[in-house]
C-alpha cells in the first residue's frame, strides 16, 4: 500500500477524503479517497477536509461522512 498523505503542505496526517474543484459549477466536491490520483483532485486528511474553507460563492457538496468510516 502507497499512503496517501494531506496535500497540506504543512500537514502530514493520512489523507480520507479526495476533493475536487469542478470549476464549471463553482462547487468543490468531497468525496471518498479516490483510488486513482485525480489530475484535479487534492488529498485531504479528515482534519482538513472537515475544517473546509471555500472561496466565496462556491459550494461544498460532501459525498462522505467523516470520522467514522475506516
Ligand atoms: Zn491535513
Amino acid at each position: 500500500m502507497n499512503e496517501r498523505l494531506c496535500s497540506k503542505t504543512t500537514c502530514h496526517d493520512e489523507a480520507v477524503a479526495t476533493l475536487t474543484y469542478v470549476y464549471a459549477d463553482s462547487m468543490v466536491v468531497v468525496g471518498p479517497l479516490s483510488a486513482d490520483v485525480e489530475p484535479h483532485g487534492y488529498d485531504l486528511c479528515a482534519r482538513h477536509a472537515s475544517g473546509l474553507s471555500v472561496p466565496q460563492g462556491w459550494e461544498v457538496l460532501r459525498h462522505v461522512a467523516l470520522g467514522n468510516e475506516h
